[in-house]
């Protein structure tokens, strides 16, 4: 290990952190320790894509996960976080046709029509250069992206397990995807029709429903005259989409309308190309939609494909894959489809049959990779049953097998799944998993297979024309929580880490992703993937608005992290990491929380620096009896009756504080549990234990004394950097290393969180020390309040409580120091002038500056007023019904104490009053 013997000044993480984060890696610290008679805590990653690099996101949730791990290794589990990436199918290879496009295009300037031509160039580029070069490039890019990935999780201090790191086109993955499609191939859950698809006119491939945004952009309503073919008038339908007439099969109306009743059955010529449809009858229609008779498009339409399928309608593909019109499109042949759109209106309007427009809200859906408007399309795909897989996913989400945090996103995901759609897998592109299949070209038989089977199975023809279509990459990391394990082999990860205990992902891929891993899973491992399922926030700039590089509000993550060094970074997002609320995120929070790294490290500063100062002798003692004292397991020190006040009290603080951090991370109230362990070592231990035992600390040590305060102290310190580890990894890390005893051991990370054991919580304790810290602030108080901080000045306490007369009295010396006093006169009973106030005693200082009794009336009639208004308040809420069934019993319980205390206040101020007449 590091050795360093002078801590240095100025904490500067850009000297520790890489050093740390490199020997974590070297070391394999993060294997899990599969030994079985552990508990075992294990998550598989979400995989990030290997599209570039992380971003603020990543970091969100690799610090939240990465928190959690250390946690539960720290409890002595067998923890597994499994690393990894995805293939990111139509991601990547856009980008890497995109990076073609650039090499070809150097000279543009960047910005959106650079990028389109790059795209446009790009695609060009790859249909030229064929499968097998472009595929070459794709996996150039992947180690580039990838290799990138690592070094940023490592830089972050993410504690995976390095040598298991997956990736969904590692061959042994590829297995598994093949052994999925094959089974649900066989079992008829997967099968190839022709329906209406989403189509990317720009991506040239299908893409599912989830792959569509929906964008409000205004529109219109055209209402176009269809002329019966008799002649005897015509019906009106209404369209926001006039250049799909071109592929009309039929009218339909509503058979409850009576407006149509003599119209059903008749036939309509269609304008402009003049073809023959008939009137259909069909419930899908919704009367108080336009006109109530709407045009019926099969091709273009998933809810016309219906009609058509129930009235035996022909479908007429008027659009092509490139969105330009097609031959059956007449006259309008080889136009895009907007261009088709005007000239449709303008022949319309010159044959007089438009009839009138309307403006009309639109809710267009777009391709979310490239933002291209999406044509819905008659197309043959490959597509999966989803409804018998949902099924039981409903129902282990329903019977708590798994446990969905935030509880709304509960009732999100059971909507979702009831309402679930057939599920299109195939994708026209190159990268990605190969769909394992052959068709037998001479008697068409399909035959499932990874490799080229070499002749039909069923008429031993050797023609086979393998499926050039690959699959959607939300197919193969479905499979991630058992393929990364080794399915299809049943190995011993799979044993062991199967079920994973956690996952955590952002909200945006609930369905993509979550909702399909826990189908996959149920289905090939008949158990869940997961037992819970938390939905973490997402990371928004300080006025809370989204991150984006056109707003230029972008946090990046490696950036912040060489400028204000990882751990700031981390604890700065745990601690705005609320369940179910976004993250306001800005350098300022950044900044302050890396003062806190400050501060910790000027603690451990000057804990070392003074235990350097005792001279190698002493400095061996406290070594010693610091090490007999932490193999004690710290539980007989609290009852120690020999041990100091203040030592008793900070041990009791460990161990509620402790309890409470546990409490917050089981619910991922990360947020909770980071304001803990940061009040405790700012509040607690910084402000009021190191102060407090400072002068036992910053003096010499005689040869026979005792070592107890030393020993004590670095055993408060271990612990509280024991429990800022899985928050802050590095400093504490680094500060732990510097301890006696600590130098030559591997590291914090694998030792225990709590050190203090819940048997150290000592109430008596904490309402002693809480008594003296009360009057310092009481003193302080007054001394700011005359104008007396710099000052020693002469004060006079007085309680009717004989045990606080007496722990005053023990304690005197500390008060003084730290209330910066030169004296404290302690009576019994009440003060003439009781200034300072509590419901326990009261206080005031002795100063020759003669007390103003008007000020002083003036002052306490302030103080009355105010606490009578605080006492209104809380006697109000007291009566409240309401308040009393809902609040939880310990708050009610401190509303009522809180009543009491304010009486006594309220009541001693009142007297001071009297007595000042
Ligand atoms: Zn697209
Ligand atoms: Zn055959």
């Amino acid at each position: 290990m590091k050795v360093e013997t002078e801590i240095p000044k100025v904490y500067s993480p850009e000297s520790i952190e890489p050093y740390w984060a490199r020997v974590w890696v070297e070391q394999k610290l993060y294997r899990p320790s599969e030994d079985a008679a552990r508990p075992r805590f294990s998550l598989a990653i979400p995989p990030p894509n290997v599209t570039g690099s992380l971003h603020i996101g990543h970091m969100l949730e690799h610090t939240e996960i990465d928190i959690l791990m250390r946690w539960h290794r720290m409890r002595g589990e067998d923890v597994l976080w499994l690393p990894g990436t995805d293939h990111a199918s139509i991601a990547t290879q856009m980008i890497v046709e995109q990076e073609l496009g650039r090499e070809a295009l150097p000279d543009l300037e960047g910005g959106s029509a650079a990028m389109a031509a790059w795209r446009r160039e790009g695609q060009r580029r790859r249909l030229e250069m064929g499968p097998q070069k472009f595929l070459e490039r794709c996996w150039q890019w992947k180690e580039q992206s990838g290799g990138r990935i690592r070094k940023q999780m490592e830089r972050l201090g993410a504690s995976v397990d390095w040598t298991r790191d997956r990736f969904t086109l590692d061959a042994d993955y590829s297995r598994a995807v093949f052994e999925v499609f094959a089974r649900l191939y066989r079992e008829g859950l997967i099968y190839r029709g022709t329906y209406i698809v989403n189509w990317c006119p720009r991506c040239g491939t299908a893409v599912s429903d989830l792959e569509v945004v929906h964008e409000d952009r205004p529109g219109k309503l055209w209402y176009i005259r269809y002329p019966f073919e008799d002649g005897s008038g015509y019906v009106t339908v209404a369209t926001t989409r006039p250049e799909t007439m071109l592929g009309d099969t039929a009218v339909a109306v509503n058979p409850s309308d009576s407006r149509y009743r003599g119209a059903v059955g008749r036939r309509l010529v269609l304008p402009l190309l003049k073809r023959v449809i008939p009137v259909v009858a069909d419930d899908f229609v919704d009367p108080k939609f336009g006109t109530g008779a709407v045009k019926v498009t099969p091709a273009h339409d998933p809810n016309d494909f219906g009609i058509a399928t129930r009235h035996n309608l022909p479908h007429l593909k008027v659009l092509d894959e490139k969105a330009l019109m097609t031959e059956a499109a007449g006259p309008y042949q080889g136009l895009d489809r907007y261009k088709a759109r005007e000239r449709v209106l303008d022949d319309l309007r010159a044959s007089g049959l438009l009839e009138k427009e309307e403006d009309y809200a639109l809710s267009v859906g777009v391709c979310s990779r490239c933002k291209t408007v999406v044509e819905p399309i008659l197309s043959r795909q490959w597509f999966m049953k989803m409804q018998p897989l949902a099924e039981p996913a409903i129902r282990a989400v329903e019977e708590g097998r798994i446990r969905i945090v935030p509880e709304n996103y509960r009732k999100i995901y059971l909507d979702w799944m009831h309402n679930i759609h057939d599920w299109c897998i195939s994708r026209q592109l190159w990268w990605g998993h190969r769909i394992p299949v052959w068709t037998c070209e001479q008697c068409g038989e399909v035959l499932v297979s990874e490799e080229s089977p070499g002749a039909c199975s069923k008429c031993a023809g050797s023609g086979l024309r393998p499926e050039t279509d690959v699959l959607d990459t939300w197919f193969s990391s479905a499979l991630w929580p058992f393929a990364t394990l080794g399915w299809p082999e049943n190995t011993e990860d799979l044993r062991r880490y199967y079920p994973t205990d956690l996952m955590i992902m952002g909200f945006d891929i609930l369905f993509f992703w979550g909702a399909r891993m826990i189908m996959m899973g149920l289905k090939f491992m008949n158990e869940a993937p997961f037992r819970e399922l938390y939905i973490h926030a997402l990371v928004r700039d300080a006025e809370r608005q989204k991150m984006s590089k056109t707003k230029g509000n972008v946090i990046d993550p490696l950036e912040v992290t060489e400028k204000y060094g990882t751990d700031a970074v981390r604890f700065a997002l745990a601690i705005s990491a609320a369940p179910g609320t976004d993250i306001a995120f800005s350098y300022d929070k950044i900044e302050s929380y890396r003062a806190f790294a400050n501060k910790i490290w000027n603690a451990g500063r000057f804990i070392l620096m003074n235990l350097e100062k005792l001279g190698p002798e002493a400095r061996s003692r406290v070594a010693a009896a610091y090490e007999a004292a932490s193999k004690n397991g710290f539980g007989p020190l609290p009852t120690d009756p020999t041990l100091e006040l203040a030592d008793r009290w900070i041990f009791s603080r460990l161990a509620t504080i402790t309890q409470e951090i546990e409490d917050a991370l089981v619910d991922y109230r990360f947020h909770e549990a980071s304001h803990k362990v940061y009040h405790f070592f700012w509040h607690e231990f910084c402000d009021w234990y190191l102060e407090w035992i400072k002068p036992e600390i910053t003096r010499p040590l005689g040869p026979e004394e005792s070592c107890n305060a030393w020993a004590n102290l670095l055993l408060v310190f271990e612990s509280a950097l024991h429990l800022l580890h899985p928050f802050m990894p590095f400093i504490t890390e680094e500060l732990w290393h510097r301890l006696p005893n600590r130098e030559a051991e591997v590291s914090i990370s694998l030792k225990p969180f709590a050190l203090v054991g819940p048997q150290a919580a000592n109430p008596d304790a904490e309402r002693d020390f809480g008594n003296i810290r009360d009057l310092v602030v009481a003193a302080r108080n007054a001394k700011a309040e005359a104008g007396l901080q710099k000052e020693k000045v002469a004060a006079q306490a007085a309680t009717e409580d004989p045990a606080l007369l007496r722990l005053f009295n023990v304690h005197q010396q500390t008060v003084l120091r730290l209330a910066g006093l030169e004296s404290l006169d302690l009576v019994s009973g009440r003060l003439e002038t009781g200034t300072h106030v509590t419901s326990a005693f009261e206080l005031q200082l002795l100063y020759e500056k003669q007390v103003d009794p008007d000020a002083e009336r003036f002052r306490l009639a302030k103080e009355r007023d105010k606490l009578e208004g605080a006492l209104v308040r809380v006697k109000k809420q007291l009566e409240n019904r309401s308040f009393l069934d809902r609040a939880p019993e310990e708050v009610v319980r401190a509303t009522e104490s809180r009543r009491a205390e304010l009486e006594i206040q309220f009541q001693k101020v009142v007297e001071s009053l009297e007595r000042l007449g």
